[in-house]
């Protein structure tokens, strides 16, 4: 269903005056099935998710997400709220119910004497970066400049940076939520401490966060790019790269990854639609520590080295091209502690039958700072974890997706048994609750607590939910 007119079922006790007078209270846009809008503001980045509200109200300010908060909790409407719409499960929607969409809420304002950057809750990262580059500053975040800093930050958020400066969460300072209530909480480790420790990992069942303030590093220009080596070097690479990124200065990121070169330049002819195993780099310490750092994988002598010089964002936005928004997109990741010798041998038996083009699997390190916070400080549970592991089936064409999910899940199965037990809740599609409980582990006990105190009814639910059973049974 892809038309302006859609079957949604509007609820019967929705009646048009409420929501005539819903559209009155708003400075934003209220978008209803039928309006010119409606089918462009529907989508999300995965084109596998197809889901069709019955309201969507963009919000223009704070004021406005206290009115749709205070409607559907009061017209008993199921609710989303969507950042950057890149949830690979579609959590940034709903079916039938109201849609609270941030993408206008756009304000960023940074302190280059403090180091901090005040953004509100539609911005995308690429745009944070855009407004920090100009001081020569940038927070950790993750690798497509397209995804919502709303989503990626209350889950956790790991990118180039966070071997050195942490996760996006510990880089969080503050944040204002508007609660189920409809009133309007700060939290940070002064203020509502216990919703501050709730939001880092513990997702969006909190509240709807309307700003955040990240402290900035200096990072400016880096070293980046991908580096490719044969496929048939898979096991000796892997291997490698486990030994050598523990020992490496925390300046240096590189994710490990299997992908299909795309066919286009600046990729060598030779090498298009050939699979490949692959690093992608990214180095923000001393420019002249660079080639010293480097030199041992370069000693591996990889088919293309695309390594050099370039602005933070320019890094930052390197595979938006590659993965531009209505491709279709199936899930599957976890925390590793360790890659083991059998690992690497079912990696290198998965690689060899990845289907093209857009498939990939990666692997980014999280040891570093990440770890120097313990499992118990915020929600995010995973801080022993040194791995966390995304495969990925991506096509443009929703009828190779049978084909292509088999090979995801079939992945993901042989490799589950090695992993630390749970998943990076953003990498997660709907897998059930035990799979959000094994992301939380002990920590998920304490969630919940917080979670009937700030949201008792469960309002906040379109999300990697947590639920009691005694409290939330639904
Ligand atoms: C191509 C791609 C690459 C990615 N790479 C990385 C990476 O390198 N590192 C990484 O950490 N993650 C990465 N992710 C995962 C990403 O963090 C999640 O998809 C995240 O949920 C996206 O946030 P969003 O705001 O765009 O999503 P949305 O779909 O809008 O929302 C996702 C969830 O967050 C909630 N939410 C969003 N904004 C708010 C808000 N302001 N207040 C309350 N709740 C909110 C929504 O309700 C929903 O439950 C990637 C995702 C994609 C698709």
């Amino acid at each position: 269903m892809s038309s302006n007119q859609t079957n949604v079922k509007i609820p019967e006790s929705l009646d048009r005056q409420a929501v005539a007078a819903l559209r009155a209270q708003v400075r934003g846009e209220l978008i209803q099935p039928g309006d010119a809008h409606y089918g462009e503001a529907c989508r999300v980045y995965n084109a596998m998710i197809d889901k069709h509200p019955a309201l969507i109200a963009r919000c223009a300010d704070v004021a406005d997400v206290i009115q749709s908060i205070n409607f559907a909790r009061d017209n008993n409407l199921l609710l989303a709220v969507r950042g950057g719409g890149h949830s690979g499960a579609g959590l940034g929607s709903c079916d039938d119910g109201l849609v609270i969409d941030l993408s206008r809420m756009k304000g960023i304002r940074i302190n280059p004497k403090a180091r901090t950057a005040r953004v509100e809750g539609g911005c995308v990262w690429g745009e944070v970066d855009h407004a920090t580059h100009a001081f020569g500053l940038a927070t950790p975040s993750g690798i497509i400049s397209t995804t919502g800093v709303g989503g990626l930050t209350l889950g956790g958020g790991h990118g180039y940076l966070s071997r050195k400066y942490g996760l996006t969460i510990d880089n969080l300072l503050e944040v204002d939520i508007v609660q189920a209530d409809g009133s309007l909480a700060t939290a940070s480790t002064d203020m509502n401490a216990d919703l501050f420790w709730a939001i880092r990992g513990g997702g969006s069942n909190f509240g709807v966060a309307t700003s955040f303030l990240f402290k900035l590093h200096p990072v400016s220009m880096v070293f980046g790019g991908p580096m490719f080596w044969d496929l048939k070097r898979s096991k000796e690479i892997l291997a490698f790269w486990r030994e050598f990124m523990p020992k490496a200065p925390e300046e240096l990121s590189g994710f490990f990854a299997f992908v299909t070169v795309p066919p286009v330049v600046p990729f060598p002819e030779k090498l298009h639609l050939q699979r490949v195993c692959a690093i992608v780099w990214c180095y923000s310490g001393q420019p002249d520590q660079a080639e010293a750092v480097f030199e041992p994988v370069r000693n591996l002598a990889p088919m293309l080295d695309a390594v050099g010089p370039l602005p933070y964002p320019t890094m930052q936005s390197m595979f938006d091209a590659l993965y531009p928004p209505g491709l279709q997109w199936f899930w599957r990741a976890d925390f590793f502690k360790e890659i083991s010798d059998e690992a690497i041998d079912l990696h290198v038996q998965y690689a060899q039958q990845m289907p093209q083009m857009h498939s990939t699997m990666h692997i980014y390190p999280i040891d570093g700072a990440p770890q120097r916070v313990s499992r118990n400080d915020t929600a995010f549970s995973y801080r022993d974890a040194s791995y966390s592991q995304v495969i990925v089936g991506v096509d443009p064409d929703p009828q190779k997706m049978p084909g292509i999910i088999p090979w995801v899940k079939g992945y993901w199965e042989a490799l589950h048994p090695y992993s630390a037990g749970g998943a990076y809740v953003n990498f997660m599609m709907e897998e059930g609750q035990e799979r959000v409980q094994a992301t939380y582990r002990d920590n998920y006990r304490r969630l919940a607590e917080i979670k009937v105190k700030y949201d008792p009814n469960n309002l906040f639910r379109v999300n990697q939910n947590i639920r009691t059973l005694e409290h939330n049974p639904r």
